[in-house]
């Protein structure tokens, strides 16, 4: 059956039986005797004593030396049709395509019908496997050598496009080829091998990737031949969501890596080495990169990011994040402990706990709490998936996080309004070093609409948890996300959000245009009827709504004194300095000499990663402007506020 492309899952030693049924049907038809990659569907898990009937695939992946794959790579699939050739191939796991008596073949359904049972199939997958005849096809060469999987100080360029995960995977991505011996450059004309770290989650994201591809074909193509040929790959989502197309639509792409084959890097660089086209897009159903600590380059030297877990099982329906990343799963809670204990040793002041949907965390590594607490939702929220129980939850990790580091502030982004539950809005209210800044993403002001899109509550229940917010965290900053001009939202919608905008007064807002996305829900379920000189229009009331009521919000600020956490030189000013407040919100003040309360007589120059008080004097919808105080600790700074 050429032409079919499948994938293989490994990520665990579980097998289920919509893994089984799929297999066995392949294997009573014959399927997997032909050109074809096996696969098992997204998130499914199989058991590898189950494959060994499968024994040519058993011995390519034995070759490609890793536990997890991807599509097979060209090398692989030569492998594999080399050990057919050499009759490795157990003749019940390779039933030649049958042909009825007048010699046409059998289709699907007759060679199903006729082919070996189901008890031949677990009898070959579970007996004793007959030994090859002969050394080679037992153990075959690998077809890379530990020579080739080294980089070679081949130089890297990384670039970043989308959110915070993004720059936290560029990390992750930056510190496993580091391992592999590739030295990283920030010159582009001097890379070997360009990696863009992708996003898909709009149309316009992906577009800008697309157009920096066709700019790095030319350097590609103008490479003096002295050079070793320049080698490029996609990384992140848009590799999860395109696949072939990208390999095939500019064939200038080398490497493909979606957002959970990042540790197979050096193995597909060095296929791509080699002149072929490598690609791994398997998602996981368990890697969280825990052991992989990132080498921290954030905003500044005073912060980093710290990911806690990665995917999402919510399924709003317009977006596209559970696919190309995958199921939920969260990273262990001690392995995140010591990633921040290390981070703190560096002296770094502030860390973002990072996750698609952070506090949904629940670390069910440790068995002895997976039956431990009910999960708490907010008031009247619910979910999309059946709910989970047990594990270490978000309150529990906060809690702790908090405690490793008395002057190291804690953020968290971005998390989902349906688990604040009370444990975590009076940690966040109890503890000096956990901001009071919470990220709560609204999408629409409309409960229609909210309902369109799957959120899993209502108007009244987000503006209730706003409520209850405000009341339990006294002098909260709040952000939130929104989306102009979804499917079906009326100008009644629309003006509800504006409202909504109005009532809440965000100190922080981050807005979008609608984008249609491929395979998620409102894709196959909903128009995108919204024209988009519309949703144009609507998003530009939206941001204007936002920047009145943000500027309100923050000019109740102007003659208050607020710890900022210096980052370094204004961007706009040699004589000003910059940093972030509580509430994350950006404050300038002139680089002046201060007084430091910690050492009265002493006189200092804010340098970063320093804790100020600033006197507020001025306030937009972005910015805050003032004069500084003193310096001061972060522990010192709460006795006062
Ligand atoms: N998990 C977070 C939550 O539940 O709100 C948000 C993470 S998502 C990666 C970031 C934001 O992108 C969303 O909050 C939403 O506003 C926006 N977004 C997602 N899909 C979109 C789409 N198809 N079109 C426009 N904006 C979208
Ligand atoms: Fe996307 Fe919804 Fe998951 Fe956020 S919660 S990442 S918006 S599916």
């Amino acid at each position: 059956m050429p032409g079919w492309v499948f994938n293989i899952f490994f990520n665990s030693h579980n097998i289920s039986w919509e893994v089984v049924t799929p297999l066995f049907l392949f294997y009573r038809c014959g399927i997997g005797s032909s050109d074809t990659e096996i696969c098992l569907g997204q998130g499914h898990t199989a058991n590898f004593g189950l494959f060994s009937a499968m024994q040519p695939l058993r011995h390519v992946l034995k070759a490609q030396g890793s536990p997890r794959w991807g599509p097979l790579t060209p090398a692989s699939w030569l492998l594999l049709k080399n050990f057919r050739a050499h009759g490795g191939l157990p003749s019940t796991a390779n039933p030649s395509p049958e042909r009825q008596e007048d010699g046409v073949p059998k289709d699907f359904s007759s060679r199903l019908a006729t082919g070996p049972t189901f008890q031949d199939f677990l009898r070959s997958a579970s007996g004793p496997q007959e030994k090859p005849s002969s050394p080679e096809a037992e153990d075959p060469p690998p077809y890379l050598t530990v020579d080739e999987l080294l980089g070679r100080q081949r130089k890297v360029y990384l670039e970043t496009y989308g959110c915070q995960m993004n720059v936290n995977d560029t990390e992750i991505a930056w510190s496993i080829l580091q391992k592999s011996g590739y030295l990283r450059t920030s010159n582009l004309r001097e890379a070997d091998v360009v990696l863009l770290v992708t996003c898909s989650i709009r149309e316009k994201a992906e577009q800008t990737i697309w157009n920096r591809l066709r700019q790095l074909k030319v350097l590609k193509t103008k490479r003096p031949l002295s050079r070793v040929p320049l080698r490029i790959g996609i990384l992140g989502c848009m590799a999860e969501r395109l696949k072939e197309e990208i390999l095939n639509r500019e064939k200038m792409v080398d490497l493909l890596a979606g957002p959970d084959a990042y540790r197979d890097l050096p193995r597909l660089l060095a296929i791509a080495e080699s002149g072929q086209q490598a690609a791994n897009v398997l998602l996981s159903l368990d890697e969280t990169y825990a052991d992989v600590m990132p080498v921290q380059t954030s905003r500044s030297a005073t912060s980093a990011f710290v990911s806690i877990m990665r995917g999402c099982d919510n399924m709003c329906s317009y977006c596209i994040v559970p696919f190309t990343r995958g199921r939920e799963r969260s990273r262990p809670v001690a392995s995140i402990l010591e990633e921040v204990r290390k981070l703190s040793e560096q002296g770094l002041k502030e860390v973002t706990l990072l996750g698609q949907n952070v506090n949904s965390f629940r670390d069910s590594s440790e068995v002895q709490f997976n039956n431990a607490v009910s999960t708490n939702l907010s008031r009247g929220f619910t979910t999309n998936y059946k709910m989970k129980q047990g594990g270490l939850r978000f309150a529990y990790l906060l809690d702790q996080v908090s405690r490793v580091d008395p002057e190291m502030r804690i953020r968290f982004t971005s998390p989902h309004p349906k688990d604040f539950p009370d444990e975590v809005l009076q940690l966040i209210d109890e503890r000096h070093n956990i901001c009071k800044q919470i990220h709560l993403p609204a999408q629409s002001g409309s409960s229609r609409v909210l309902e369109a899109m799957r959120r899993g509550y209502s108007r009244e229940a987000y503006v209730e948890l706003i409520h209850h917010i405000r009341e339990s965290i006294p002098g909260v900053s709040l952000s939130s996300d929104f989306i102009a001009g979804f499917c079906g939202e009326t100008e009644e919608d629309h003006l509800q959000t504006v409202s909504l905008l109005r009532e809440v007064q965000y100190n922080m807002g981050f807005l979008f245009a609608y984008s249609m996305r491929q395979k998620t829900r409102a894709y196959h379920r909903l128009q995108d009827d919204v024209p988009g000189e519309v949703k144009k229009r609507r998003l530009k009331e939206l941001i204007s709504v936002f920047r009145e009521e943000a500027t309100k919000a923050n000019k109740t600020s102007v003659g208050s004194s607020q710890l900022v956490l210096v980052e370094g030189l204004s961007k706009r000013s040699a004589t000003d300095l910059c940093g972030r407040n509580d509430g994350n919100l950006k404050v300038i003040f002139p680089d002046t000499e201060m007084e430091d309360v910690t050492n009265p007589g002493l006189r200092v120059r804010a340098q970063p990663g320093d804790y100020v008080m600033v006197k507020i004097t001025s306030a937009s919808s972005q910015t805050l402007k003032g004069h500084v105080l003193y310096r001061t600790t972060l522990k010192d700074s709460s006795a006062y506020c």
